[in-house]
Order: structure tokens, then C-alpha cells, then sequence
């Protein structure tokens, strides 16, 4: 826990200086902080020094942890599997922005859940770039499609573009994943109106081959909290 904040600020300085090294310190990256596992203490801790986004892979740990949370917040973004049957749960934690929509299944499920609320919701589409197929996600090659498709719901406002890259150590690995999810995102952009423009990776193992490859957010657990320990996920 006193680790955090040294983390951060570690971090931060790493992060800076990556972006001045390619030519990109006047863009704002956002970072957010992967809290799933680690306490609410720890996630006061990191919002008191410096942290503004947190992000959250399961509902009911959200459920439990989110409004729990004494510090003031910018951000909680839902980054793992969504079920339909949590989407409800979901809502009342008011996401700034759920990563992880990869079917026009669950958009539809989503939007439905909105409009009873009368709200809208910004999402990322989450694509599959590496064709793991334990890995969430839309493929590739369907990514576009879905996103002209769910263009169309109203209560959704799709945002921009998740990934995830290798667990593989050497970071080099995730390069060309990023670089295709960086592709349909510029092809998808260029002809927006409404806002596509966040690109989500980079992880706390490959975040700087993703600053090199266009991510505009970071999405950082084990370098701010500590390694998990899932026997004791709370
Ligand atoms: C856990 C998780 C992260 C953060 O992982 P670290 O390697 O700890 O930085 C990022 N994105 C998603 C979707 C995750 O589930």
C-alpha cells in the first residue's frame, strides 16, 4: 500500500517522458488505474495521489468496491466480460465508459437497459486482435461492421476502439495487435461526427509499445497496485 503512490509517481514520470521521446507530450493520455482484486483502501489511496480513472473487470466486485469509494472520482470504466444479466447492476455504478462491448447482442441488451433509463452510454468496442480465442472480443475482420451497426442505437455512443495484447513477456510481441486496432481506428474516424476517440491499450507489461503505436489509453493494474493475488479477490 505505501508503494502506491511512489508507483504512480514512477509511473507518471515514465509515461511523460515516453511521450516527449516520440514526439507526443502535448496529447492527453488517459490512465486508468486497474483496481480489480485490490482493495477499496487502495483505490482511495491511488485517487489521493494523482489518479482520476479506475477500472473494474467484474460487476459484482464493482457492485461491492464502487460505492464504497471516499475519494472523488472522474472515472470508473467496466473493462472485462459483460454478462446480460449484470447490465442492470451495471448502470447503477454509472460507467464513464464501458471497454468492453463485442457483440451486437450485447449492444442490443445495453441499449434496451438504457432506454428504459432514459440514458445514454458511452462504450469502446472491444476487438480480438490477436485470435485468442479465450479472449473477449470482435474479430478483426468484423470489428467495422459492428461498429456501423451499433451506430445505430441511440442510447450507445460508441467512443472508440479496446484491445488487449499478449501476456507474452517480451512487450514487442503486442506491437503489430496495436497496430491493427490503431488501423480501423483511424479508417473508422475519419469519417466520425460523434466523438470515436479513445484508443484503449496498452497494460502495465506493453503500455509504451502501445504510446508508440497511437494509444491515447492506458489501462495499468500490477504497476500501481502490486501483483494480484486472486485467492483473496474481494
Ligand atoms: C487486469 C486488466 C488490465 C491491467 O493489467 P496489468 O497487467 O495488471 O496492468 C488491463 N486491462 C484489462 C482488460 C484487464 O483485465
Amino acid at each position: 500500500m505505501q508503494n502506491i503512490q511512489s508507483n504512480i509517481d514512477n509511473l507518471k514520470a515514465e509515461i511523460s517522458a515516453e511521450l516527449k521521446r516520440i514526439g507526443r507530450e502535448n496529447e492527453e493520455i488517459t490512465l486508468v488505474a486497474v483496481s480489480k482484486t485490490h482493495p477499496v483502501d487502495a483505490i482511495d489511496e491511488a485517487l489521493k495521489h494523482g489518479i482520476k480513472h479506475i477500472g473494474e473487470n467484474k460487476v459484482q466486485e464493482a457492485m461491492r468496491k464502487v460505492p464504497m469509494i471516499s475519494q472523488a472520482l472522474e472515472g470508473f470504466h467496466f473493462i472485462g466480460r459483460l454478462q446480460t444479466n449484470k447490465i442492470n447492476q451495471l448502470l447503477t455504478l454509472k460507467p464513464f465508459l464501458i471497454h468492453s462491448i463485442d457483440s451486437f447482442y450485447l449492444a442490443e441488451k445495453l441499449h434496451r437497459a438504457l432506454g428504459r433509463t432514459n440514458r445514454t452510454q458511452d462504450i469502446l468496442i472491444q476487438v480480438n486482435t490477436t485470435g485468442e480465442t479465450q479472449k473477449n472480443g470482435v474479430d478483426f475482420e468484423n470489428a467495422e461492421k459492428l461498429i456501423k451497426r451499433i451506430a445505430g442505437f441511440s442510447c450507445l455512443r460508441v467512443r472508440g476502439l479496446m484491445t488487449i495484447g499478449m501476456m507474452d513477456p517480451d512487450p514487442e510481441v503486442s506491437r503489430k495487435y496495436f497496430k491493427q486496432l490503431k488501423s480501423i481506428y483511424d479508417k473508422v474516424r475519419a469519417d466520425d461526427t460523434q466523438g470515436f476517440d479513445y484508443l484503449s491499450m496498452g497494460m502495465s507489461h506493453d503500455w509504451k509499445i502501445a504510446l508508440e503505436e497511437g494509444s491515447n489509453m492506458l489501462r495499468i493494474g500490477s504497476a500501481i497496485f502490486g501483483a494480484r493475488d486472486y485467492q483473496e479477490e474481494r
